[in-house]
């Protein structure tokens, strides 16, 4: 039995992303509010003691595993620190000017007008990898304790289910799972209320849903991936401040997806392609989808003469409403993409995200003020919820996603009709209809479906314009030590070695962009089986959201491993 070191807090945030970080920022000041509107008697009550916060994360310093397109609607750093900009916010650039482009094999349509949900005209362009280091040092300014490399390992829990902490992630453990000579135990960071702010697919998130059935008669969570890379390009390719949006190749019409590309300063382009992990072909490849999207000529256009410089992929959940879990639970709350926070209309999360963790923060100041953690209290987040911009921003919007799983020219249809009548358009039909992504996988049996050469056969990886995911995921800074037990699970081989490679062909080998999934010829039987590079993860969670038989759980590894996105 380890000995753990405990330590006390009263409310621990895990995940140092921009739905944590502006919790709890708005906590510090709400509480100094609240004493305030006492202190002058605008309120009854009593005061709330100055709180112990801490921010727990997994990276090896705020921002090294924060990655996003970004163009951030301000809405909620507006309300969360209005002097911003004064304050020092490194925004990239302001969005002068937006483009739509409809993408055929060959050539390409430039939409005379923009569709309203992808405006962006005056918002901002970021690196959330910046902002977020930013944040955090406000938060330490302010008072509140981040340890970086302290990943959430488990979840702790009374003998009632309510949550009262976090066990943080082992360092030290060999391969062999034995401890080594630099063997430290986790800590047990116990406290009256965690908020649970991983992003998309949380591992803590997963195992609390699961064990409280917080997604019961709730329709499943359905995601995309965004794979990108940062390139220097020639002054005259592409001017900073433009935004262009892209539909149609190279998804094809069953599959969502959509590229974009954001001018910065510096003749810094940011490129990439978010495909729907949704998808139905199973030799579908997200980071093949994005090479074959920059060969496009009107975005080969784009990149000629440049130079890719980083690299990164993750997911982002893009079902919206109807998929959101119950957000608390006795001593817990979910904010941002694990809470299903992201308006999958604009492609846009960051807003949504930072503004669940405000709502959050002013539900747990509540907590504090009448000494009750338990579900009753936390309860009030989801009704600050309903009744904020986020509910009037997502629920219009509620049946955007699900209209894309009936193909792309009803979605379009549908879409806009939806925009039309505020969501009502489907509203009339059984709310009932997102499909789980790894349920719509069909097997390479299925009809209709373009083999790998077909699909793939064109696109050359010339290792100039094109890269392979070896190369990409070294412009990722990836590292982990490799040894370590792999913090990729997966609970029954066999299945990979048989059932998998007959029925999808194995498709782990292509829908992780950053290869760490091979099957290999056992050198004594010959039978191919599996391969787990998993040094290579850039903890994107594709993996454990797409493997069509659900056998594999991304867990915590070892603190500080993973990429490096900063100034992504
Ligand atoms: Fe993403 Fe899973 Fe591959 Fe890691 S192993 S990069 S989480 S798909």
């Amino acid at each position: 039995m380890i000995e753990r070191e405990q330590i006390e807090m009263d409310v621990l945030f895990v995940g140092a992303g921009p739905a944590n970080l502006a919790a709890a920022l708005h906590l510090k000041s709400e509480i100094k509010k609240h004493n305030e509107y006492v202190d002058s008697g605008r309120l009854p009550g009593s005061h709330i003691d100055d709180l112990e916060i801490a921010i727990i994360e997994k990276g090896s310093f705020v921002g090294a595993h924060i990655l996003s397109g970004a163009v951030m609607d301000p809405i909620a750093i507006r309300e969360l620190m209005p002097d911003f900009l004064e304050q020092g916010c490194p925004v990239d650039s302001v969005v002068t000017e937006d483009a739509f482009w409809y993408l055929t094999e060959k050539s390409s349509i430039n939409a005379p007008i923009v569709p309203p949900p992808l405006k962006n005209k005056g918002k901002y362009i970021i690196s959330l990898s910046k902002m977020c280091e930013w944040l955090a040092e406000k938060c330490e300014e302010a008072g509140i304790n981040i340890f970086p490399e302290f990943p959430g390992a488990d979840l702790i829990y009374d003998d009632n289910n309510a949550v009262i902490g976090v066990r943080t992630g082992d360092k030290g453990i060999g391969k062999d799972g034995k401890p080594k000579a630099n063997f430290e135990a986790g800590v047990e960071i116990m406290a009256k209320v965690t908020v649970l702010g991983e992003g998309s697919r949380g591992s803590l998130a997963k195992q609390l849903i699961s064990r409280l059935g917080l997604m019961d008669d709730k329709e499943p969570q359905v995601f995309s991936i965004g794979v990108k890379e940062l390139w220097e390009v020639p002054a005259e390719n592409f001017a900073e401040g433009r935004v262009v949006h892209t539909l149609g190749f190279p998804s094809d019409t069953d599959t969502y997806g959509g590229g974009w590309i954001y001018g910065m300063k510096n003749n810094v382009v940011s490129i990439g392609y978010v495909t729907g992990l949704d998808y139905k072909d199973p030799n579908i490849d997200p980071h093949l989808e994005f090479q074959k999207f920059k060969t496009h000529p009107k975005v080969a256009e784009v990149l000629k003469g440049g130079k890719m410089i980083k690299y990164g992929a993750k997911t982002i959940n893009t079902s919206g409403f109807w998929t959101m879990p119950k957000l608390y639970a006795d001593g817990v709350l979910i904010v941002g993409d694990s809470g299903s926070f992201l308006n999958g209309q604009r492609i846009k999360g960051i807003h949504m995200a930072m503004k669940s963790g405000m709502l959050a923060a002013e539900t747990i100041v509540g907590a504090f003020e009448h000494q009750d953690f338990t579900a009753k209290t936390l309860k009030h987040f989801d009704e600050k919820v309903n009744l904020s911009w986020i509910y009037d921003e997502l629920h219009p919007v509620r049946n955007f996603h699900a209209s894309f799983q009936s193909g792309r020219w009803s979605a379009l249809i549908n879409s806009g009709l939806q925009f039309l009548t505020k969501g009502l358009a489907w509203g009339f039909m059984p709310k009932e209809h997102h499909i789980a992504g790894h349920e719509r996988m069909e097997m390479l049996s299925g009809e209709g479906l373009p083999s790998v050469e077909e699909r793939y056969g064109r696109v050359k990886i010339d290792k100039q314009l094109t890269f392979d995911k070896i190369t990409d995921v070294y412009h990722a800074a990836v590292s982990h030590d490799e040894d370590q037990p792999s913090h990729l699970h997966v609970l029954d081989t066999e299945i990979c070695a048989t059932r998998c490679a007959e029925e999808y062909g194995n498709p782990c080998q292509r829908f992780c962009p950053a290869q760490v999934y091979e099957m290999e010829a056992n050198p004594k039987t010959g039978r191919r089986e599996l391969k787990v590079n998993f040094s290579n993860c850039v903890h994107c969670k594709t993996c454990d959201i797409a493997d069509p038989y659900q056998i594999i759980n991304w867990v915590t590894p070892e603190g500080g491993g993973g990429p490096n996105y900063k100034g992504m």
